[in-house]
């Protein structure tokens, strides 16, 4: 057995601590947190929390091998790299996707999705950092520009510093690890408190790829503690975070001068019209409501449906959530699993007690046991219910009917969220006409908000987000346009 594995009941169970230049951090008196499967409450891992020192070390270490080191490092070098540690995850996505769902309580089918998407991310990062870079200027589209010539390289901006959440533990954090590295930033990153094991095999892995040492420092701790270090730090130049909004606004304001990415949540809309196919509409619909158990920001959560098939929609989409498998996430057959902690499906199931009292009518579902949300359909919402107008982040979906086009616009928009929005019609002018007006970061025809593939540019507008992710969109948030002009002898 190597160091940082324990053996529980007969099982391995993680030891870690934070991974700074190199080298772990653990022991020596250092508070440590457990990490417990959701479902079953099985200890998973122990992890000690860095200290204050640990945490300035690892900024140190990442300026320093950003000035010495990543800076310098060929295109050619750090796209090996990344496409190693794309071929090392491959080989090893299975061992992935199981500690996936031991720490996240996700079912197992969706974790090996979130890892094979980890190595797309990867590949995609190794490609888009051999792609060209900046522009040729036509200097002289400009009166007196003649005989000049001009044009711009991005360069990396130098620590980035990446916050991220529970519930895409490996493939979010490689969302903005794998661009960083591939433009030549060094990286801090802070896992969330409840899934750090799977970041800390990534960085392993990463150096087993050929990653130099204090390229990627991982510093394990809460928000509070760690998170705020970090986006407060000089050396620090750019925040990329994903999680709420509460606390992403909260690190804008704390950021001072520093770049931020916030990725942050929704109450995505999906709108059926009475010319889609139905079918196509309900299968899409129920896996995007109810996949990792609702914990997802682009969730299905708002569904808006021409009032001359409500009926049919209704009864076929509660007929097929009746039919999902709740429980045990490490099952092949399990849809459904737990919620991350109990604390979250009693918020969850408390939203449905208030909608129901304000009036809502549960379709479907509507009980809890420990961390198990049944997935619930309700109708008869209002606009102003939480579970309409908040984002809800369960297994809760709401239906309501809708008579126009207009009106279903303006259902959709009516909201403080922008993340994406799902249209289901089969009218091609109608589908680019709400394109155009849909207040989101993305726009899907038939197919729902929940889709989302890694290389194009992902993020929101109103409260869900500012910048864009995607590997090529993230590798331009992480880099700096310089101009340089020659004038001709
Ligand atoms: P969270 O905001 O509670 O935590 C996210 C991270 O921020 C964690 O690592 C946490 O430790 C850290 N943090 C907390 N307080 C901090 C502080 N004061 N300073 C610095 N860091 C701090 O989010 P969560 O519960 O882990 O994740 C769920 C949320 O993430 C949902 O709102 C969801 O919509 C959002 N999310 C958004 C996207 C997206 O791409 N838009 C993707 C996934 C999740």
């Amino acid at each position: 057995m190597g160091p940082g594995c324990l053996a529980a009941a007969g099982r391995l169970m993680l030891h870690i601590g934070s991974l700074i230049n190199g080298e772990e951090r653990r022991g020596d008196g250092r508070t440590s947190f457990e990490v417990r499967n959701p479902f079953n409450g099985e200890l998973v891992g122990m992890v000690d929390l860095a200290t204050r020192n640990d945490v300035e070390e690892a900024i140190q270490a990442a300026h320093r091998v950003f000035v010495e080191t990543m800076k310098q490092l060929p295109a050619h070098r750090r796209s090996a790299i990344l496409r190693k540690a794309a071929d090392l995850l491959e080989e090893r996505s299975e061992e992935f996707a199981a500690l996936l769902t031991q720490e996240a309580g996700k079912p197992i089918r969706d974790s090996r999705g979130e890892v094979a998407r980890a190595v797309q991310v990867l590949r995609f990062a190794s490609e888009q950092a051999k792609a060209d870079d900046g522009e040729l200027l036509k200097m002289d589209s400009a009166i007196g520009g003649e005989n000049r010539f001009g044009l711009v390289k991005r360069f990396p901006v130098g620590v980035v510093a990446a916050i991220t959440p529970f519930n895409f533990p490996l493939n979010l954090v490689l969302h903005k690890v794998a661009p960083a590295l591939a433009v030549g930033c060094t990286v801090v990153l802070k896992p969330a408190e409840k899934t750090p094991l799977s970041a800390m095999k990534l960085a392993r892995l990463l150096e087993e790829a050929g990653l130099c040492k204090g390229a990627l420092n991982v510093v394990m701790g809460t928000g509070q503690d760690v998170g705020e270090h970090l986006v407060t730090h000089p050396l620090v130049k750019m925040v990329t975070f994903t999680g709420s909004g509460a606390v992403g606004y909260k690190i804008k304001e704390m950021a001072g001068n520093k770049r931020v990415t916030l990725e942050l949540g929704a109450n995505s809309p999906n709108i059926v019209f009475a010319d889609a196919n139905l079918h196509a509409a309900v299968e899409g619909l129920v896996k995007g409501a109810f996949a990792f158990a609702g914990q997802t920001c682009i969730s299905v959560q708002r569904i808006y449906v021409q009032r001359e098939i409500y009926e049919c929609f209704l009864e076929q989409f509660v007929t097929r959530v009746k039919a999902l498998q709740v429980g045990d996430p490490s099952l092949e057959t399990t849809d459904v699993g737990p919620m991350i902690t109990e604390e979250a499906a009693i918020r969850a199931e408390s939203w449905i007690n208030e909608a129901v009292a304000q009036g809502a009518v549960v379709a479907a579902g509507g009980r809890r046991e420990g961390t198990l949300l049944q997935p619930t359909v309700l109708t008869h919402t209002t606009p102003d219910m939480k579970v309409v107008c908040e984002e809800v982040f369960a297994p809760i979906v709401t239906i309501a009917p809708f008579d126009s086009e207009e009106e279903a616009v303006a259902l959709a928009n009516d909201s403080r969220y922008g993340l994406q929005a799902g249209v289901f019609t089969s009218d091609i002018h109608r589908a680019f006409r709400l394109y155009e007006q849909l207040e989101m970061g993305g726009v899907w025809i038939n197919e729902v908000s929940t889709y989302r593939q890694d290389n194009y540019p992902y993020g929101g507008v109103k409260l869900s987000g500012v910048g864009r992710e995607g590997v090529k969109a993230a590798m331009e948030e992480m880099t700096e346009p310089k101009f340089l002009g020659i004038r001709l002898a």
